[in-house]
């Protein structure tokens, strides 16, 4: 049996996670994480110039990008794993995802300005790296410049799901996000399923996701016998992972500290060569 760590959920600065991918990597070889998927938000930048970083560290890198999806006007994130990042589908999804969030977040600046928080689209970006901005860079920005005293206040009082600076993102539906992923020749995995309604993930599996998230932070001992009974059940793959982003999340001892096992991502593999 084979047992070194793979954490396959971590973000990185590139969506909105606080280090480089390499400082990612490094940090994961000192969290003994043998190999290690980097899954941004709606981004696969963070693979452009990181290989030779992951091979400095022996770190095995699984390509992979967590999609927010819509079903039933709830917000579902998708993991794809092992996509080939140079599908052009996936590229021009991952772009045309960007510009909206790019046009959502100047939304969001005009509803501030109007709640007399002025902000510029510029200094967002500062704080996005140019990569799938979001609220979380809005909220940076608000504390820098004084207007929150930090992140919670930012979403308590205006950011947050309804609160009066918000704007949704827009809908990309669950099936179209699976079509994506497969179409890319990667997996789709339920993110951190724990929030949902049953029939929601029943719904998700009829939809034909290939795996579930059993391992992740918010999933308490009860909710991991439980998803990994769903897998069984319904022959479906194991996932897991830390969701890592570090910084201002105070997230740091999550490295290192949720993974599944190499037999299971060999699992995972078997089922790539099969498709
Ligand atoms: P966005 O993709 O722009 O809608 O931003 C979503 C991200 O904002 C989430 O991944 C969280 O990191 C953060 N977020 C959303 N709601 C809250 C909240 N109430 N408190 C703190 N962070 C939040
Ligand atoms: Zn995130
Ligand atoms: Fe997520
Ligand atoms: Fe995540």
């Amino acid at each position: 049996m084979n047992y070194s760590k793979v954490d396959l959920h971590t973000h990185t600065n590139l969506s909105d996670g606080a280090f480089t991918p390499c400082e990612l990597i490094e940090l994961a070889y000192k969290n003994g994480i043998q190999a290690l998927s980097i899954t941004d938000h709606d981004s696969i930048n963070a693979y452009d110039e990181i290989f030779e970083c992951a091979n400095d560290y022996k770190i095995e890198l699984i390509p992979g990008v967590e999609i927010s999806t819509d079903l039933e006007d709830k917000e579902i994130h998708l993991l794809g794993l092992f996509i080939n990042l140079e599908s052009d589908e996936l590229k021009k999804y991952l772009n045309f995802f960007r510009e909206e969030r790019f046009h959502r977040a100047k939304r969001i600046i005009n509803k501030l300005k109007n709640l007399g928080i002025s902000i510029s689209i510029d200094e967002v970006l500062d704080n996005s790296q140019n990569s799938a901005i979001g609220r979380p860079h809005i909220a940076y920005t608000m504390i820098e410049k004084g207007y929150v005293k930090n992140y919670q206040e930012a979403f308590e009082r205006y950011l947050g799901d309804y609160s009066p600076a918000y704007e949704r993102k827009i809908h990309v539906s669950v099936q179209s996000a699976l079509k994506l992923i497969s179409e890319a020749g990667g997996l789709s995995f339920v993110a951190h399923p724990g929030y949902m309604k049953e029939n929601i993930l029943q719904k998700l599996i009829e939809y034909g996701i290939d795996g579930i998230e059993v391992v992740h932070p918010s999933h308490n001992e009860n909710q991991i016998q439980f998803y990994r009974g769903i897998v069984n059940q319904y022959c479906l793959l194991e996932t897991g992972g830390s969701d890592f982003h570090g910084g201002k999340k105070m997230d740091f001892e999550n490295l290192g500290k949720y993974f599944i096992n190499y037999n299971q991502l060999s699992a995972i593999k078997n089922m790539i060569h099969k498709k």
